[in-house]
């Protein structure tokens, strides 16, 4: 399934609800998280559903290096100096709570809210 119409980030790719973009390109999109942990809190997904890491198969292998290889740029074109963190949780124990596979970067002074 290349979309889920029951999926809320499918629905952001398709512009169907508001997202505050900060990049799009043919395979990936990325913009703020709603509820942002960090100063600079954003999600890098791909266009494509993948349901979540579990669902990551050989053929998504590029994919997945061009959303880890854009990190470090998004964080720098965000004002990001001083290191980021990424991460990505998988399934319930791993505590994600939307399945459209995302990977969160953030940066900012710290204090941060959680993370
Ligand atoms: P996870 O626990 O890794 O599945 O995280 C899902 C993230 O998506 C959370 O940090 C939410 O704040 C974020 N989120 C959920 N809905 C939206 C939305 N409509 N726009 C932006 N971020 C969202
Ligand atoms: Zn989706």
């Amino acid at each position: 399934m290349s979309s889920d119409p029951n999926c809320i980030f499918c629905k952001i790719v398709a512009g169907q609800i508001p997202a505050k973009k900060v990049h799009e390109d043919d395979e990936l999109l990325v913009f703020h998280d709603i509820h942002p942990w960090a100063p600079v809190h954003v999600l890098v997904i791909p266009k494509l559903h993948i349901a979540s890491h579990t669902d990551v198969t050989a053929e998504h292998v590029p994919l997945l290096g061009r959303m880890l290889a854009l990190a470090p740029r998004l964080m720098k074109d965000l004002g990001v100096t001083n290191g980021f963190r990424t991460v990505l949780n998988c399934g319930p124990d791993g505590g994600q709570e939307v399945y459209h596979l995302h990977m969160h970067v953030m940066g900012g002074p710290r204090p941060w809210l959680k993370g």
